[in-house]
């Protein structure tokens, strides 16, 4: 396939090598100034989009996807498919999925789970929300840039799946660091928490597979003096999105409410900005109850 890629950031770029070196013709766009191996990069918009099959986007927010999708919809090929694979907001996902149906072009969200990683091996989790034509003309670049994909449903969906799995990303985090702050102060061995949680109705996959405890459990964030994997910025992130959602939604959301206070005030007045979002185990170490 010819695909145009926008945004060659940390996600981007390795998305975009995996595709040319699987055989597609890949053409490259970024405001900054990047290289990505066997990627031709563009000098504009129009360009990187022209006579393309299908444009993917991969940026930071839902305004830049707007903005970025304003310009390059006009120059797109009627039966082409935008494919956006950044984390946005429910409506601007499918705000955009609707200007580029009007145009003849289809459109699905589809962001990722699986971070860095994730994204360098090829094994990426695609969400995907759009019509059954885009996914099945989608699915084969997943097969290459990811391990699995699900079509969630129409437009948004893939957003919304996306968030509600990171919500519960969130408050897990909270709880596994919550709780073995307090088996310290107990006294507990954490060796010998992990190896009960892990078995038994607390676990998840914030204890099993990403131990916020350095030296316990699989290999995780926590065993690198906490730097990412998934930084607590983007949690922030990623718990804000869940919010919105759920205002506009009217549900009912208590504990995503609390987990996106917490992560904003570790990130914004704590430590917490650029190390991963497992350090809340330390930050809960250092307090009492009255700090
Ligand atoms: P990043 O900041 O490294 O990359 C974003 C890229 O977009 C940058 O290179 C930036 O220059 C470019 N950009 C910004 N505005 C642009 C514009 N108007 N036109 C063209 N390019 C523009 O971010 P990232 O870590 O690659 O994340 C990208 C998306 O993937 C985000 O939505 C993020 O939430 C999501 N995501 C990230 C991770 C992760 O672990 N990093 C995991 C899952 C999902």
């Amino acid at each position: 396939m010819r695909i145009g890629f926008i945004g060659l950031g940390n996600m981007g770029a390795p998305m975009a090598r995996n595709l040319a070196q699987a055989g597609h013709e890949v053409m490259g766009f970024d405001v900054a100034d990047v290289t990505v191996e066997d990627v031709t990069i563009a000098p504009d918009f129009k360009t990187v989009v022209s006579g393309q099959d299908v444009v993917i986007t991969m940026l930071p927010n839902g305004a830049i996807l707007k903005d970025v999708a304003g310009q390059i919809l006009p120059h797109m090929a009627k039966g082409a498919l935008l494919l956006d694979c950044s984390t946005v907001d429910v409506e601007s996902a499918a705000s955009v999925a609707a200007d580029a149906e009007a145009l003849g072009v289809m459109a699905v969200d589809a962001p990722v789970s699986g971070g860095i990683g994730g994204a360098d091996q090829g094994t990426l989790t695609f969400m995907a929300g759009g019509s059954d034509a885009g996914f099945a003309r989608a699915q084969p670049l997943f097969e290459i840039m990811g391990q699995k994909s699900v079509h969630c449903g129409k437009s948004g969906a893939g957003q919304a799946a996306k968030i509600c799995n990171n919500m519960i990303l969130g408050i897990t985090m909270i709880g596994t660091c919550e709780a073995f702050a307090l088996a310290d102060k107990l006294g507990l061995d954490r060796q010998k928490m992990f190896d009960v949680v892990s078995t038994s109705s607390g676990a998840s996959w914030s204890i099993n597979t990403y131990c916020p405890a350095p030296g316990v459990g699989p290999i995780s964030p926590a065993d690198h003096g906490y730097a990412p994997g998934f930084a607590a910025e983007l949690m922030v992130k990623d718990l804000g999105l869940a919010q919105d959602a759920a205002i506009t939604a009217d549900a009912d959301t208590p504990l995503g409410a609390a987990a996106a206070e917490l992560y904003r005030q570790f990130v914004e007045d704590e430590d917490g900005l650029g190390q991963d979002f497992s350090a809340m185990l330390p930050r809960f170490e250092k307090r009492s109850r009255s700090s």
